[in-house]
């Protein structure tokens, strides 16, 4: 299984969108955004990890594991441990080092 952050599973769903609206749309088929704007969307930010897995599997037919010891960086997403991260006591903005400066 595949082990990835939460970033990057993420990620690799909004590219294949992307991709997907990109591809159908140069063959003037609108049908997968119309079909959004129909339904409206939930954003990946808002999925769980474990949805996150799930559509994975569906999509790629991969299994993935997001990595879920250590923190989350609440602006690049990506996963740290404790001596990488930057915390904030008063709110959850937790920041790895790098988006804490
Ligand atoms: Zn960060």
């Amino acid at each position: 299984m595949k082990q990835v952050t939460r970033e990057q599973a993420e990620d690799l769903m909004i590219d294949n969108d992307c991709n997907t609206v990109e591809s159908m749309a140069r063959e003037g088929d609108l049908s997968y955004l119309s079909d959004i704007f129909y339904g409206g969307f939930k954003g990946y930010s808002d999925y769980t990890n474990a949805e996150l897995e799930a559509e994975h599997l569906e999509v790629f037919e991969t299994e993935i594991s997001i990595i879920t010891d250590g923190y989350m960086c609440s602006n690049c997403g990506g996963g740290f441990n404790k001596d990488e991260m930057v915390f904030d006591e008063n709110n959850d903005n937790d920041f790895c080092k790098d988006c804490a400066e």
